[in-house]
């Protein structure tokens, strides 16, 4: 096993570990080949209110309620955080060269 795919296999186990669905983990290619490109999803908490989706005072559209907000960016940071101390990977500039997507299920 490369260790490309080596790393893949230890991101995907570590992540699923943690509570993550549908994980999918890809290295970038070409210019891009250091990056690890992350992707997974939660389920949506029970007490969510994006139903009640609106439009913040400056006009922006708002899909999701701030509890979903704030699970999602917690999850996309702990996630990191997660990559970051499985892989040893040198954190820098841009938090390991990984790139963390998480969505909830549908
Ligand atoms: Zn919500």
């Amino acid at each position: 096993m490369n260790e490309r795919a080596n790393e893949s296999k230890i991101v995907k186990e570590a992540l699923v570990k943690s509570g993550l669905s549908d994980v999918s983990v890809t290295h970038g290619h070409g210019t891009a080949w250091g990056w690890l490109h992350v992707k997974a999803t939660v389920a949506k908490p029970s007490a969510c209110t994006c139903h009640l989706a609106h439009k913040e005072p400056d006009g922006y559209y708002q899909p999701l309620c701030n509890l979903c907000k704030t699970l999602l960016s917690t999850k996309e940071h702990d996630a990191t955080e997660l990559i970051i101390k499985t892989t040893g990977r040198y954190r820098g500039d841009y938090s390991g060269n990984t790139n963390v997507t998480i969505r909830f299920k549908e």
